[in-house]
């Protein structure tokens, strides 16, 4: 077999690879090269590693970082952070903008912003200003918090900050604060209204200043984000307003305060077409306004700089048709061409890219409590199998394919192996089946229907009738994670993204089940059972069987953009615990943990929705006092109770899998 396995592999086909089964097919069965960029690969020891440095093939085995974090206490759900690829990221980045620039003779810089809504953890924020400082690399911020967060950081003058979303008052006057300390700072003006704001809080201040406007483009995007932009975006001004403002400018003899011009058409576009587009769309509206007396010097294209979190399949959401280097050079080459058909200067290219940047840094490792499969006929349980539905759905099990095995076929036995269930159910709610009867059916049932899945396995799954089609997905076994899809996979839940998922070990070795993922919480919704492939809908991940009492740990790649934070608090599963590693060659491993940060306790998760734990630990206490004097509890037990209760509070939210 070659590193290319074809994408729909089954069950059976990796089963007959047994014994042959190498790293080099994992890698493609979960389609690493896909959307790991290189940063990802599977190692001879059938374990993911990493290549987190840009200017060095240094790899870290990310199944040792997880040993080297049980070895330190740590407990998943926990995130691994690889510091170094937020580095990689924004070199890379800024470097394509370079190249761009350089093959096409633009004649103007780039200049980025990095938007801190994707990822406001201080130590990511501080990597990647600290990466950014030869590009001259910034910040966005959208909300009054994210400004406050920022403003600090603006450790030299030229770095831009961009301020975006609604603003009020108190914003204006940071703004021009910072402004008067003599950093970059632009207010995005959203909203037309924004601009009276802006002026009256600057003349009370007795300063100037310096804004962008945001406008509403005709272009929209393509994808799960397009309403971001278009002319129907609840975002930026209308071109109407525009006009109505730069008259207004000009008769305040303002002009020079307008400095940027800004859209965004949405995050994760999908196709370069849409770039180019709104590059032009927004390159014609700068030029004409520089030639109506308007000195803009910046276009900011806002953020939408794609990821490929697929596996090659062009139709999935989530998927984009470009690399980095074609974006860079279609934004650069389209601005280039109309400002030189327009004469006029090309102006410092601004971008928000957020996704891009952040995505790959962060891994979520996540560990399997256990694993549900559904039923084979093994016949422990065949007490009674002599009732005449159980014998008629028994022969069905036993004869399925024998003679032919044609789809026709195979949909014929599947009916009446339905038709019989139904009749099981039926017997049962009249009181006719015993319930070891209604358990032995149940797994001859789905044992018949795994024989057909078998069966199926050499047809194309756009070949299958929709009543074939669905025995797949419900076979699949439920592998439940110590984990909240609420908490950590926020995007998966609301929007229906899917992620790269694989095991993070083991791969040395055929994965023969297949599963679906279930969380923690008690909600249907709970549960990953979409997964990337070149099919267009893939319901189920290969993954091994548990080995008892082996820990199997499953990593969930290209997490760091906007998941950790947007996740909720869905049954009060907290935040996770994160460990900071970077890689140096020096260390065993090539790598070392330089921080890790707890999650979030049950105290801290009960705060947020207003238990505090002196309040219940008296309500407790009352409680058991009662028992006490009711005689029902001796005063040591309730003691003792009292303090298992206590111990709770420190506790992480999820579960603790390996002892007490
Ligand atoms: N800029 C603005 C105004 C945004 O709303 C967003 C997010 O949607 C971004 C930048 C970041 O986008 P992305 O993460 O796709 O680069």
């Amino acid at each position: 077999m070659t590193e290319h396995i074809e994408a729909g592999i089954s069950r059976t086909s990796i089963a007959d690879w047994n014994g042959a089964w190498t790293p080099q097919q994992a890698d493609a069965l979960y389609h690493v090269p896909d959307w790991g960029n290189g940063y990802f690969f599977v190692n001879e020891l059938g374990h993911v590693a990493a290549r987190p440095l840009s200017d060095s093939g240094l790899a870290i085995d990310l199944y040792e970082v997880v040993d080297a974090l049980k070895a330190l206490g740590v407990r998943f759900p926990a995130l691994i952070r690889l510091q170094d690829l937020l580095k990689t990221r924004v070199i890379r980045i800024n470097e394509s903008f370079r190249k761009a620039i350089r093959d096409t003779g633009y004649e103007n810089v780039y200049q980025g912003v990095f938007p801190i809504k994707v990822n406001q953890l201080r130590e990511v924020v501080e990597e990647i200003v600290e990466a950014g400082k030869p590009y001259n690399f910034g910040l966005e911020c959208g909300s009054k918090a994210e400004l406050v967060a920022a403003l600090p950081y603006l450790e030299t003058d030229s770095m831009l900050l961009v301020c975006n979303g609604c603003k009020d008052a108190v914003m204006m006057r940071l703004m021009l604060a910072g402004q008067q300390l003599g950093k970059n700072i632009l207010p995005v003006l959203e909203r037309y209204e924004e601009y009276g704001m802006l002026l009256q809080e600057a003349r009370d201040m007795g300063v100037p200043t310096q804004f962008g406007v945001r406008i509403r483009l005709s272009t929209a995007g393509a994808g799960l984000w397009s309403e971001s932009g278009g002319e129907t975006s609840k975002f930026g001004i209308s071109l109407s307003e525009l006009l109505k403002l730069v008259d207004e400018l000009r008769d305040e003899e303002h002009p020079a305060a307008f400095k940027l011009l800004h859209f965004h058409l949405g995050s994760q576009i999908a196709d370069l077409q849409n770039v180019r587009q709104a590059v032009e769309e927004a390159g014609r509206i700068y030029a004409r306004l520089l030639r109506r007396g308007f000195p803009l010097q910046y276009v900011d294209i806002g953020g939408g700089l794609g990821v490929s979190y697929e596996a090659g399949n062009p139709d999935a959401l989530g998927t984009i048709n470009y690399t980095l280097d074609d974006y860079t050079r279609t934004v650069i080459e389209a601005m280039r061409d109309v400002c030189d058909e327009e004469k006029v200067p090309h102006p410092v290219i601004v971008s928000e890219s957020g996704r891009a940047v952040a995505a790959f840094h962060s891994i979520l490792v996540v560990e399997v409590v256990n694993a549900r499969t559904k039923g084979s006929a093994d016949g422990a349980l065949s007490t009674g199998a002599e009732h005449p539905v159980l014998q008629a759905l028994a022969y069905i099990h036993d004869t399925i394919g024998e003679d032919e095995a044609n789809l026709d076929a195979l949909e014929k036995s599947y009916r009446t192996l339905n038709n019989l269930r139904d009749q099981i159910v039926l017997l049962f709610r009249r009181g006719e089946l015993e319930l070891e009867q209604k358990a032995y059916a149940e797994r001859l049932y789905w044992s018949a229907c795994g024989r057909i899945n078998d069966l199926l396995q050499p047809y194309s799954p756009d070949a299958l009738p929709e009543t074939l089609a669905r025995i797949g997905p419900q076979l699949a076994d439920h592998y439940l994670c110590n984990f909240s899809i609420f908490r950590s996979l926020a995007d998966y839940w609301a929007i229906g993204q899917r992620f790269p998922i694989m095991p993070l070990h083991r791969l040395d070795e055929p994965p023969l089940n297949r599963g679906t993922l279930v969380d923690l919480t008690c909600d249907s919704d709970g549960q990953v059972k979409r997964f990337i492939s070149p099919e267009q809908d893939k319901r189920h991940l290969e993954l091994h069987a548990l080995r008892p009492g082996e820990p199997y740990y499953l990593g969930c790649f290209l997490h760091g953009a906007y998941q950790d934070i947007m996740g909720d608090m869905h049954n009060l599963f907290g935040r996770v615990t994160e460990a900071h590693v970077y890689a140096d060659p020096e260390e065993p491993g090539n790598f070392y943990i330089e921080k890790i940060l707890s999650g979030a306790t049950v105290e801290e998760q009960l705060a947020q929705v207003q238990y505090f734990s002196n309040d219940l630990e008296r309500r407790m206490n009352d409680l058991i006092l009662q028992n006490v004097r009711a005689g029902r509890v001796r005063p040591k037990l309730g003691v003792k109770l009292l303090d298992e209760y206590r111990h709770a509070f420190q506790e992480s939210t999820y579960l603790r899998t390996h002892n007490r």
